[in-house]
């Protein structure tokens, strides 16, 4: 499928884009993998792959959401994010994801983008803002990709989303993205209430035709202060969406993206792998979105968020313990760990509603993606090679 996705891409992407997709995220990002091994042997952690949630206002209200979306605005300065990048980038970093809330609801957006064109962007976003003219914008940075959001057809996405009509101005979003050739992507957090209408290949087809040039299935994780537990997928239904992204790399004409599953099918968490960590609004240096505690924030040591980060004992605690414990999510499995972890390290709760803690104790033990005897190893050699030599496996778990 690989020469018919490049068929695509070359047909349908800026051709700029496509250099400074291939070039800023491919090849950087590569070397900044390579990097991160380099230092992890040296015994420092500095993930390649930053998640920063610039903003916590969002204009949707998603079941299961844990970002304090209706809590007074708080974002991160363009300041703030500007120091940040370049500083990661001193470390050989290239890639940022941008998630919020609604990172189109931050003024300074673009700006970063267009202050930062030898790195790449992925914006997590519900498109509802992404206009013509907003994606002229983004075709003139030229080096983000956004990650839009796609919760089910008319009557789920309004069901999940909170609000009326959402699938409707969400497609206008992803057809502007194609309008002004971008490389556009889809994302779904996989629950019981989509998973009949979006696990599907006649769904993939229809992206296909859109003109969708990748797909992300998360899957539904019941946490934050109404985590919905009735969403959750059966160890069965994870096992069915690995099994459905496998074969449709394979089969079909779009890129599909996952995080969970090594080359080999085994499970990990990029958290404990030590490749990602997450920036939240506030500024707090966090494991991982939904894992709202921190000892850090992103002014400490003068800013220096290589520092901060190599330096912080709740992270290389989390990292290890969570390894340990499990190759699934720990706040799935172990949210009694979990505490464990927060509680001897003293962090603070980084949450605008102050209840982190007494949801975490609330949290029933459930599965996650780690389901041993069953792992479903890659068939496509591309994905085989690229997460074999570029993005996981760095020994974590042995
Ligand atoms: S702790 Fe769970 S949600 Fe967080 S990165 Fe790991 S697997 Fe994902």
């Amino acid at each position: 499928m690989v020469p018919a996705i490049a068929y695509r891409m070359v047909r349908t992407v800026d051709a700029r884009l496509l250099w400074k997709f291939s070039y800023n995220f491919g090849f950087k990002g590569m070397l900044s993998v390579q990097r991160f091994k380099r230092e992890l042997k040296k015994g420092k952690v500095f993930p390649p792959f930053l998640y920063i949630s610039i903003i916590n206002s969002c204009n949707l209200r998603c079941q299961g959401c844990w970002v304090d979306v209706a809590a007074p605005e708080s974002m991160i300065s363009f300041e703030d994010l500007d120091r940040l990048v370049t500083n990661a980038k001193k470390h050989g970093n290239s890639f940022f994801g941008i998630l919020g809330g609604e990172p189109f609801m931050h003024p300074d957006l673009i700006r970063l983008l267009e202050a930062h064109p030898d790195c790449y962007f992925q914006i997590f976003t519900n498109g509802q803002f992404i206009t013509d003219k907003v994606a002229a914008e983004l075709r003139r940075a030229g080096n983000a990709t956004p990650l839009i959001s796609v919760e089910g057809r008319e009557i789920v996405s309004d069901e999940r989303r909170g609000r009326k009509n959402v699938l409707n101005h969400t497609l206008a979003g992803i057809d502007a993205c194609i309008r002004n050739r971008l490389i556009t992507g889809v994302a779904t957090s996989v629950c019981q209430s989509n998973f009949d209408e979006l696990v599907r290949e006649e769904w993939v087809d229809e992206l296909v035709k859109r003109g969708v040039h990748y797909a992300w299935f998360h899957t539904y994780r019941p946490v934050g202060p109404d985590p919905k537990p009735e969403l959750a997928l059966t160890p069965e239904q994870v096992l069915a969406v690995r099994r459905f992204g496998v074969e449709m790399r394979n089969r079909k004409p779009i890129g599909f993206v996952d995080a969970y599953w090594d080359d080999q099918g085994n499970a990990l968490c990029p958290a404990a792998v030590g490749i990602s960590h997450h920036i939240s609004p506030w500024g707090d240096i966090e494991p991982c979105p939904i894992i709202q505690f921190a000892n850090e924030s992103i002014g400490d040591n003068g800013g220096d968020i290589y520092r901060t980060m190599t330096e912080s004992t709740l992270l290389a605690d989390f990292r290890k313990t969570a390894a340990q414990a499990t190759r699934g999510c720990i706040v799935l499995e172990r949210p009694d760990l979990l505490k464990d972890i927060v509680t001897r390290n003293g962090s603070r709760d980084t949450t605008a509603r102050k209840r982190a803690l007494a949801e975490l104790e609330a949290m029933a033990s459930r599965n996650s993606q780690y389901n041993p005897g069953n792992e479903i190893p890659e068939k496509h050699w591309l994905y085989r090679f690229a997460k074999k030599y570029w993005f996981f496996g760095f020994g974590a778990y042995t």
